[in-house]
């Protein structure tokens, strides 16, 4: 069942949007050669707990994944794609690609978003696999209008990947987000467009496209959570928060790696 949100609640799911982007905006900054990713989600808990809120991760269960998740931060590293644990032994090198995913509950509604960044200098390939994934997001966001078809937002998605001669995951997938962490409707990143319930105002999604190198099922190690790619290739994921109104996609998390670059750039200038 679909639940449309009313533009109050929308307000308190904006606003809890705006502290989980600038969250992952600081952890992405904070995500150096040398932190360990123990480090950041030591960081993620802090800020969490300052914002009044609770995580929406730890000691998350599924009826794929029944060990409780351990850890409020996702933080998945190079051939990991989602889900990996958080680790004081998992020290970032120069030239690793880190997917950051957190979510939390506040003011009875939950955030949840993820952003990739390179560390330090990463390979021409990762960074165009971000990019890639990045305009995926984009294409897709603009197809969250009164109107349109949800298959239209997986086709943007699946279409932009696949030219750019990359694969998407199709294991876990965007969702539907309000007082649950995972609501209707499914959000698939691949798919025909012009299927699915036509998309109403008031709708919440968060859109996340998972890209990776091969056209391999992930498996997913013995912690029972961490997904990999079979062929070890890299994996990169973006996720927002979107909901459609009568303006057009309102981008409730407002780009979280524009707001990354705006701020990288600004503290360069403060530097010189
Ligand atoms: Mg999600």
């Amino acid at each position: 069942m679909i639940v449309l949100k009313t533009e109050r609640e929308l307000a308190v799911m904006e606003e809890n949007a705006h502290i989980l982007r600038d969250i992952l905006v600081e952890l992405s900054f904070r995500a150096q050669a040398g932190v360990t990713t123990g480090e950041l989600e030591r960081l993620a808990e802090r800020r969490i707990r300052e914002a009044g809120a609770k995580s929406a991760f730890k000691g998350y269960t599924d009826e794929l994944h029944r060990r409780p998740f351990p850890s409020v931060l996702c933080a998945s590293v190079n051939e990991e794609v989602v889900h990996g644990i958080p680790s004081d032994e998992r020290v970032l090198r120069e030239g690793d690609v880190l997917s950051l995913d957190l979510g939390f509950v506040r003011k009875g509604f939950y955030a949840d978003a993820a952003i990739t960044v390179g560390i330090g200098e990463v390979s021409e390939e990762a960074e165009r696999m971000m990019a890639v994934a990045r305009d995926a997001l984009k294409r897709a966001v603009g197809f969250a209008t009164i109107g349109r078809r949800l298959s239209d937002i997986s086709h943007a998605i699946e279409s932009t990947v696949r030219e750019a001669g990359y694969y998407v995951v199709k294991e876990y997938t965007g969702h539907g987000i309000g007082r649950e962490l995972h609501e209707d409707p499914r959000v698939l990143n691949f798919g025909p467009p012009g299927k699915g319930p036509v998309l109403r105002a008031g709708l919440v999604i968060c859109i996340e496209p998972m890209v990776k190198g091969d056209d391999e099922p992930l498996v997913v190690r013995d912690d029972g959570w961490t997904a990999v790619t079979r062929s070890g290739s890299i994996a990169v994921h973006y996720e927002e928060m979107v909901a459609v109104t009568p303006e057009g996609p309102r981008v409730l998390t407002g780009w979280i790696w524009e707001e990354f670059c705006r701020r990288r750039t600004l503290s360069a200038c403060e530097v010189r």
